[in-house]
């Protein structure tokens, strides 16, 4: 089954609210198999909403709105509703009943006369319970079986509003149609360390679609997140085809990926270190112990991590890591060596057996020709075995910093896998010997 969504209110357009609702009730219905096929926004003003509503009544004839119920001046849904299907308004007096009876049960003394505005609604509305908040939605319908559902913008009051009255009644309309169930299900790959196009060239002749299942490309903070998404199939069939093409995805760039869905990184590297009865230390410079904080995140870390010193200032590196300053002052904070020199130490200092160090130039200034803004060295230390990378880092400082925390995670995740190099990074390991 197909429907529309027309989401209204001047602050959505206005860019101040964020149009939450729609991501909600998209999400909501595909997982039942009913398609969004078209969404719009509008504006609280009644000839854009009845523009709206009829042009999607002539195309799908299922509409749903969230927005412009309240009790307020501005609140003009209903009043629309009720010029587009040509109906009075009219007061619903059992609605207004039910909810002063519910006002005076609850607050102890009778409703507020404005709140009585929201039950002016089209004649034939059949009222749609908010069990949430003061304003109800409602049910119209006209001769031919099309409708209109509205629900409030508030986003709680929305979400209670779809899952109560509108599924069981979408579900009730999609049985008596015939339809045979169907869902919309995607699984999604969470890479790290390959751009998009080096993903895409890998994944050669399966870049758009693997064994006809769509694949997207969704780059973020953590990297490129594959999503492989089915639609209008059977829920057998859906886990079946996904199966496959992961498994094909994985074949091609599975060396990149760490997790799906949800998956985080720093508690995947928190199992891995749990695995092997490791414990981790951190020494952090230009990422301010986000490393840290990105690990002791995930519950039950404390019996991993043992903490970190945040070593910003050269200072620091020298009085607390134990950095030679000749190192400092030859190669410089943000070099090989110290990145190296600051792993080691933290790891001996907190007698863990894995440290961390991560030196970096995170912006907007301090870059040069040879340190360009973006380049970050990471060094892991494992049990005396050194690994440092180089990569340089695109986007702002914040981008920088939480990529850097990616990178070093990463990097641990290759050591406890054994797994290949990342190409286009300088990359060094060396045994414990150092
Ligand atoms: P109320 O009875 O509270 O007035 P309403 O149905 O009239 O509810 P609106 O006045 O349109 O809804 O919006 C109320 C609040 O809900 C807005 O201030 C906004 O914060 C939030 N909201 C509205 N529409 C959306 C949306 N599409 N996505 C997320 N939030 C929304
Ligand atoms: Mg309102």
């Amino acid at each position: 089954m197909d429907c529309e969504l027309i989401t209204i209110g001047d602050e959505l357009l206005l860019g101040f609210t964020i149009d939450t609702n729609a991501v909600h009730i998209a999400r909501t219905l595909a997982e039942l198999g009913i398609r969004i096929t078209r969404r719009a926004t509008v504006g609280d003003t009644p000839s854009e909403i009845i523009d709206a509503v009829q042009a999607a009544l002539a195309r799908t004839g299922a509409v749903l709105t969230t927005g412009g119920l309240g009790p307020t001046a501005d609140d003009r849904t209903h009043e629309s509703l009720a010029l587009a299907f040509g109906r009075e308004l009219a007061l619903h007096e059992a609605g207004r009943a039910a909810l002063a009876e519910r006002w005076q049960q609850r607050f102890g003394r009778s409703m507020p006369e404005s709140n009585v505005r929201q039950f002016m609604l089209p004649a034939g509305a059949e009222i749609l319970t908010n069990r949430h908040g003061s304003a109800p939605g409602i049910w119209l319908e006209d001769a031919h079986g099309r409708f209109v559902a509205t629900m409030p913008g508030v986003p709680r009051e929305m979400r209670g509003l779809l899952a109560e009255e509108i599924v069981p009644r979408l579900q009730a309309r999609a049985a008596a149609r015939g339809d045979v169930p169907t869902v919309v299900r995607s699984r999604t790959l969470r890479t790290t360390g390959i751009s998009e196009s080096a993903c895409a060239d890998r994944l050669d002749e399966f870049r758009r679609a693997v064994h006809d299942v769509p694949l997207s490309y969704l780059p973020g903070l953590d990297g490129v997140d594959l999503r492989l998404t089915l639609d209008g199939v059977s829920a057998s069939e859906a886990d079946a085809r996904l199966d496959a093409a992961a498994a094909t995805v994985r074949a091609r760039v599975g060396d990149w990926i760490y997790g799906e869905g949800e998956a985080d990184l720093a508690a995947l590297v928190l199992e891995l270190l749990r695995a092997h009865g490791h414990t981790i230390a951190v020494a952090e410079s230009c990422t301010g112990g986000l490393l840290g904080g990105r690990l002791t995140a995930i519950p039950g870390s404390s019996a991993q991590v043992l903490g970190g010193i945040i070593a910003y200032d050269n200072r620091i590196k020298i009085e607390q890591l134990g950095v030679s300053g000749a190192l400092l002052a030859e190669h410089g904070a943000v070099s090989e060596p110290v990145a190296r020199a600051m792993a080691t130490s933290v790891r001996a200092r907190f007698g863990a057996d894995v440290g961390v160090g991560i030196t970096g130039i995170a912006g907007p200034s301090g870059g040069s020709e040879a340190k360009p803004v973006g380049t970050v060295w990471v060094a892991v230390d494992v049990a005396g075995a050194v690994h440092a990378v180089k990569p340089v880092l695109p986007g702002d400082r914040g981008e920088i910093r939480h990529r850097a925390t990616q990178i070093a995670l990463d990097r641990l995740r290759r050591v406890y896998a054994r797994s290949a190099d990342t190409p286009g990074w300088t990359v060094t390991a060396e045994p414990a010997s150092r």
